[in-house]
């Protein structure tokens, strides 16, 4: 089947791709008024969202990838929804020979960002746009009001931003997109948001476990304390997923539904290369980088199995007098170590904005979080206005507004690791983002004995707190000092 001729040069914008998620997008588009150009390596599929979802909108189907290009008006907007990776670069080299200079190719999978910035270098040679957009949401959020973070070109976003922003989720009526920078800047940020979100779900699921353990709670009753804590300060998308789930009893069992689910979590994609490239960057992204390592010993049924039963706990009986006052503590202990989580998640963004060049506006990554995404929450707004009270602060946690919302919380959350630690509940992102707090708040942390030590064995020299220059201790001799 070849495009009819009227209907070549038709298409606003096209989708190639269309499994959950480029279906879902493309019918997106066309509900908000757009001609859309659809595609898919299966003609099937494209038949069958056409056959389906004609009452969306204006669908122009194209069995191959030549007619789907010439059913779009120029300069063509391509986007790409297709498995990242290899599918992703076998669709980019059958595309880019039926286009022409100024076209501009959207990247709308999960692509990992230094292949984004090798994509984007690539299709600049071409006279090409190339534009990595994270898309949060799932496929709910690709129907009716994703998150979108697109990279690339201020001049490709000119044209493609008001199509984007039309099709993405709105608080208080502004729209979940904005331009992020260029190249791989917005792949970037949509992996750190998946980071971040690793360590929001991780930090919900140790309230949990200390709730369940210090109070014997059932899932339910549990359930009951997050719908609470979703009406004030915590109100999130995954607090109150968190209670739904938590109340929903499993129809083969009438039990409670998550005593029934396998305690195994996997860690893959975003959230590893989150971590990976904290080290990278030398960024200490510690409760992302807990969260990610929690589901990883979730998932260590080797090392679990010989562990259990046979490694002693050494535990006291856990007797909580007065179960409010142990849930409030519980509460401020999570809403500090989230302020730590998202402190940390924003120095990764400024430390590869500045490595990169990428200039991205850290309050402006907060407004688009708002909506459409995962970690949808009013809390941001927050973030949004520290920011832009100071688009250089250099630490969150320092940001007037949360240095006071952390210090009301500081003795609850030393009070939770501490019971924690005493009771043998696992808290690994709790506790390390009390750490990090104290450590980065330290006056002087024991960082110079380490410079001493690598002195000692590697000659790696060192500096001295009272005057300038860089020294070395003669250790295997007659230990005097010499200036290197
Ligand atoms: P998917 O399962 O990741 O990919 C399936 C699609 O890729 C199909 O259209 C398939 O075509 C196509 N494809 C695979 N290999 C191909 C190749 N070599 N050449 C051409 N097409 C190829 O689909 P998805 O779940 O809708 O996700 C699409 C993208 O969005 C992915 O990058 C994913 O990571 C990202 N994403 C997904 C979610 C989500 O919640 N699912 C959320 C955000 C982002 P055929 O029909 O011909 O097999």
């Amino acid at each position: 089947m070849s495009v009819p001729s009227s209907a070549v040069g038709t298409a606003q914008i096209g989708v190639t791709g269309l499994a959950v998620m480029g279906r879902n997008l493309a019918r997106n588009f066309a509900r908000h008024g757009y001609t859309v150009a659809v595609h898919n390596r299966t003609f099937a599929r494209t038949q069958s969202l056409v056959a389906d979802h004609a009452a969306d909108g204006t669908f122009v189907p194209s069995e191959s990838m030549a007619d789907f290009v010439a059913s779009l008006e120029r300069p063509r907007k391509v986007v790409i929804m297709v498995q990242a990776g290899a599918p992703t670069d076998a669709v980019i080299a059958e595309l880019v020979p039926l286009l022409e200079p100024g076209d501009i190719v959207v990247d709308a999978g999960n692509a990992h960002f230094p292949d984004t910035v090798r994509r984007e270098a690539a299709l600049r040679e071409a006279g090409l746009h190339f534009v990595g957009t994270g898309v949060s949401g799932g496929e709910e959020g690709a129907l009716n009001g994703p998150s979108i973070m697109p990279g690339g070109t201020a001049e490709s976003y000119a044209s493609l931003g008001p199509i984007l922003e039309a099709i993405s989720a709105k608080v208080d009526g502004v729209p979940c997109c904005t331009h992020v920078g260029p190249d791989g800047a917005g792949h970037f940020v949509k992996m750190v948001h998946n980071g971040i979100e690793y360590a929001d779900m991780q930090l919900i699921a140790e309230a949990y476990d200390l709730l369940r353990a210090g109070l014997g709670a059932t899932a339910p009753e549990i359930g009951e304390v997050f719908a609470a804590w979703n009406t004030g300060d915590l109100e999130s998308y995954l607090i109150e997923v968190t209670a739904e789930v938590l109340s929903h009893t499993d129809a083969a069992t009438g039990r409670p539904f998550v005593d029934v689910v396998a305690d195994a979590a996997e860690q893959k994609g975003t959230g590893r290369w989150t971590v990976q490239n904290g080290l990278d960057l030398g960024v200490p992204i510690t409760g992302i980088a807990e969260a990610t390592f929690a589901r990883a010993l979730s998932g260590s049924a080797p090392q679990r199995a010989a562990a259990r039963g046979v490694l002693p706990a050494d535990t006291l009986e856990w007797n909580v007098p007065d179960p409010g006052a142990f849930i409030e503590d519980v509460r401020l202990a999570l809403y500090a170590s989230k302020v730590v989580a998202y402190s940390q998640g924003f120095d990764q963004i400024a430390a590869a904005s500045a490595q990169h060049g990428w200039d991205i506006d850290r309050g402006a990554m907060a407004r688009i979080w708002r909506g459409g995404c995962i970690i949808r929450a009013r809390f941001l707004d927050r973030i949004t206005q520290a920011y832009e009270r100071d688009a250089h602060l250099p630490l969150l946690l320092a940001d007037p507004y949360f240095t006071a919302a952390v210090a009301n919380g500081v003795a609850a959350w030393r009070r939770v690791v501490a019971a924690a630690a005493v009771h043998g509940v696992p808290t690994p992102a709790f506790s390390s983002s009390l750490a990090y707090y104290d450590g980065v708040r330290a006056e002087r942390l024991p960082a110079n004995l380490i410079q001493a030590q690598r002195d000692f064995f590697g000659a790696h020299t060192y500096r001295r707190t009272d005057r300038d220059g860089t020294f070395h201790t003669d250790w295997s001799g007659d230990r005097a000092e010499q200036t290197w």
